[in-house]
Protein backbone atom coordinates (compact mmCIF):
# COMPACT_ATOMS: atom_id res chain seq x y z
CA UNK A 1 0.00 0.00 0.00
CA UNK A 2 1.41 3.42 -0.88
CA UNK A 3 2.98 5.33 1.34
CA UNK A 4 3.65 9.02 1.36
CA UNK A 5 5.99 11.99 2.94
CA UNK A 6 5.05 15.31 4.36
CA UNK A 7 8.26 16.41 4.50
CA UNK A 8 9.10 20.01 5.84
CA UNK A 9 10.73 22.18 8.58
CA UNK A 10 7.21 22.70 10.73
CA UNK A 11 9.21 25.95 11.92
CA UNK A 12 6.02 25.91 13.87
CA UNK A 13 3.45 24.21 12.18
CA UNK A 14 0.85 25.65 10.79
CA UNK A 15 -3.05 25.45 10.15
CA UNK A 16 -1.57 25.52 6.15
CA UNK A 17 0.51 22.39 7.05
CA UNK A 18 -1.90 20.41 8.68
CA UNK A 19 -4.09 20.66 5.90
CA UNK A 20 -1.48 19.25 3.44
CA UNK A 21 -1.04 16.52 5.86
CA UNK A 22 -5.56 16.03 6.44
CA UNK A 23 -5.48 15.91 2.54
CA UNK A 24 -2.64 13.74 1.84
CA UNK A 25 -4.03 10.99 4.28
CA UNK A 26 -7.04 11.05 2.01
CA UNK A 27 -5.07 10.31 -1.16
CA UNK A 28 -2.61 7.81 0.49
CA UNK A 29 -2.97 4.66 2.88
CA UNK A 30 -0.17 6.13 5.11
CA UNK A 31 1.64 8.89 5.88
CA UNK A 32 4.65 10.33 7.31
CA UNK A 33 5.38 13.61 8.45
CA UNK A 34 8.84 14.18 8.82
CA UNK A 35 10.93 17.22 10.00
CA UNK A 36 14.17 17.87 8.24
CA UNK A 37 17.15 18.14 10.78
CA UNK A 38 19.43 19.16 8.68
CA UNK A 39 17.87 22.47 7.38
CA UNK A 40 19.84 25.08 5.98
CA UNK A 41 17.05 28.02 7.38
CA UNK A 42 18.47 28.62 10.92
CA UNK A 43 15.07 27.64 13.32
CA UNK A 44 13.08 28.98 16.25
CA UNK A 45 12.68 25.54 17.84
CA UNK A 46 14.67 22.74 17.92
CA UNK A 47 13.84 19.63 16.30
CA UNK A 48 12.51 17.68 19.21
CA UNK A 49 10.28 20.53 20.08
CA UNK A 50 8.83 20.64 16.61
CA UNK A 51 8.49 16.88 16.36
CA UNK A 52 6.62 16.81 19.29
CA UNK A 53 4.28 20.02 18.18
CA UNK A 54 3.09 17.73 15.43
CA UNK A 55 2.76 14.42 16.78
CA UNK A 56 0.33 16.00 19.46
CA UNK A 57 -1.57 17.97 16.65
CA UNK A 58 -1.56 14.35 14.47
CA UNK A 59 -2.20 12.32 17.66
CA UNK A 60 -6.02 11.61 16.67
CA UNK A 61 -5.08 11.27 12.97
CA UNK A 62 -5.22 6.89 12.30
CA UNK A 63 -2.61 6.25 9.57
CA UNK A 64 -0.14 9.70 10.61
CA UNK A 65 2.89 9.10 11.64
CA UNK A 66 5.63 11.77 12.97
CA UNK A 67 9.22 11.31 12.35
CA UNK A 68 12.27 13.24 11.65
CA UNK A 69 15.20 12.60 9.49
CA UNK A 70 18.47 13.83 8.54
CA UNK A 71 20.66 13.58 5.09
CA UNK A 72 18.38 12.53 1.80
CA UNK A 73 15.26 12.66 2.04
CA UNK A 74 15.12 9.84 -1.14
CA UNK A 75 17.65 7.67 1.62
CA UNK A 76 14.60 7.82 3.98
CA UNK A 77 11.82 7.30 1.51
CA UNK A 78 13.44 3.94 0.87
CA UNK A 79 14.08 2.81 4.18
CA UNK A 80 10.31 3.41 4.92
CA UNK A 81 9.03 2.13 1.53
CA UNK A 82 7.72 5.17 0.95
CA UNK A 83 6.52 6.27 -2.99
CA UNK A 84 5.75 10.04 -2.85
CA UNK A 85 6.71 12.88 -1.52
CA UNK A 86 3.70 15.46 -1.68
CA UNK A 87 4.12 19.08 -0.96
CA UNK A 88 2.24 21.85 -0.67
CA UNK A 89 1.74 24.79 -3.09
CA UNK A 90 1.81 28.66 -2.56
CA UNK A 91 3.19 30.87 -4.70
CA UNK A 92 5.22 30.68 -8.36
CA UNK A 93 8.22 30.74 -5.86
CA UNK A 94 7.02 27.89 -3.99
CA UNK A 95 6.80 25.81 -7.43
CA UNK A 96 10.12 27.19 -8.75
CA UNK A 97 12.07 25.69 -5.47
CA UNK A 98 10.00 22.54 -5.10
CA UNK A 99 9.85 21.73 -9.06
CA UNK A 100 13.87 21.68 -8.72
CA UNK A 101 14.07 19.39 -5.80
CA UNK A 102 11.55 16.90 -7.03
CA UNK A 103 13.29 16.75 -10.21
CA UNK A 104 16.57 15.93 -8.18
CA UNK A 105 14.95 13.67 -5.63
CA UNK A 106 13.79 11.99 -8.78
CA UNK A 107 17.00 11.46 -10.82
CA UNK A 108 17.82 10.16 -7.58
CA UNK A 109 15.23 7.95 -7.05
CA UNK A 110 13.40 7.58 -10.44
CA UNK A 111 10.43 5.18 -8.38
CA UNK A 112 9.93 8.39 -5.58
CA UNK A 113 7.10 10.55 -7.30
CA UNK A 114 6.41 14.11 -5.99
CA UNK A 115 2.80 15.06 -5.75
CA UNK A 116 1.94 18.68 -5.27
CA UNK A 117 -0.81 20.02 -3.87
CA UNK A 118 -1.94 23.24 -4.12
CA UNK A 119 -2.64 25.45 -0.72
CA UNK A 120 -6.37 25.70 1.09
CA UNK A 121 -7.65 28.73 -0.43
CA UNK A 122 -7.71 30.46 3.58
CA UNK A 123 -3.87 29.24 3.82
CA UNK A 124 -1.96 30.60 0.97
CA UNK A 125 -0.82 33.28 2.80
CA UNK A 126 0.33 31.02 5.35
CA UNK A 127 3.96 30.31 6.14
CA UNK A 128 6.17 29.97 9.41
CA UNK A 129 8.15 33.11 8.93
CA UNK A 130 5.64 34.95 8.82
CA UNK A 131 3.58 33.75 12.27
CA UNK A 132 7.05 33.94 13.64
CA UNK A 133 7.28 37.46 12.52
CA UNK A 134 4.27 38.45 13.58
CA UNK A 135 4.41 36.43 17.25
CA UNK A 136 8.17 38.22 17.37
CA UNK A 137 6.26 41.27 17.66
CA UNK A 138 3.36 40.22 20.48
CA UNK A 139 0.45 39.89 17.23
CA UNK A 140 -1.92 37.68 17.37
CA UNK A 141 -1.42 34.82 15.73
CA UNK A 142 -4.55 32.92 16.60
CA UNK A 143 -6.50 31.00 13.00
CA UNK A 144 -3.11 30.78 11.65
CA UNK A 145 -1.67 28.20 14.36
CA UNK A 146 -3.23 25.45 16.79
CA UNK A 147 -3.31 26.72 20.65
CA UNK A 148 -0.63 24.58 21.42
CA UNK A 149 1.84 26.33 19.20
CA UNK A 150 0.74 29.52 20.46
CA UNK A 151 1.55 28.55 23.83
CA UNK A 152 4.85 27.43 22.50
CA UNK A 153 5.17 30.75 20.51
CA UNK A 154 4.31 32.82 23.52
CA UNK A 155 6.47 31.17 25.85
CA UNK A 156 9.72 31.22 23.34
CA UNK A 157 9.07 34.74 22.55
CA UNK A 158 8.87 35.56 26.64
CA UNK A 159 11.94 34.11 27.42
CA UNK A 160 13.64 36.00 24.73
CA UNK A 161 15.47 32.95 23.93
CA UNK A 162 14.41 33.22 20.03
P1 LIG B 1 7.41 27.20 5.43
O1 LIG B 1 7.61 27.71 4.04
O2 LIG B 1 6.08 27.59 6.01
O3 LIG B 1 8.58 27.45 6.35
P2 LIG B 1 8.06 24.34 5.42
O4 LIG B 1 9.46 24.31 4.98
O5 LIG B 1 7.78 23.82 6.78
O6 LIG B 1 7.29 25.69 5.28
O7 LIG B 1 7.16 23.65 4.35
C1 LIG B 1 6.92 22.33 4.18
C2 LIG B 1 5.93 22.18 3.06
O8 LIG B 1 4.68 22.73 3.45
C3 LIG B 1 6.29 22.90 1.76
O9 LIG B 1 5.93 22.07 0.69
C4 LIG B 1 5.43 24.12 1.75
O10 LIG B 1 5.11 24.58 0.46
C5 LIG B 1 4.21 23.58 2.44
N1 LIG B 1 3.42 24.64 3.04
C6 LIG B 1 3.80 25.48 4.01
N2 LIG B 1 2.80 26.35 4.30
C7 LIG B 1 1.77 26.02 3.49
C8 LIG B 1 0.46 26.56 3.26
N3 LIG B 1 0.02 27.61 3.95
N4 LIG B 1 -0.31 25.97 2.30
C9 LIG B 1 0.16 24.93 1.60
N5 LIG B 1 1.37 24.39 1.75
C10 LIG B 1 2.17 24.93 2.67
Amino acid sequence: MAIALVPGSFDPVTYGHLDIIRRTKGLFQDVRVVVARNSSKSSLFTTEERVEMLGKLCAEMDRVVVDSFDGLLVDYARQHGATAIVKGLRFVSDFEYELQRALANHRLNSELETVFLPTGLQYSDLSSSIVKEIARHGGAVEGLVPEIVQQRLRAKFALGNE
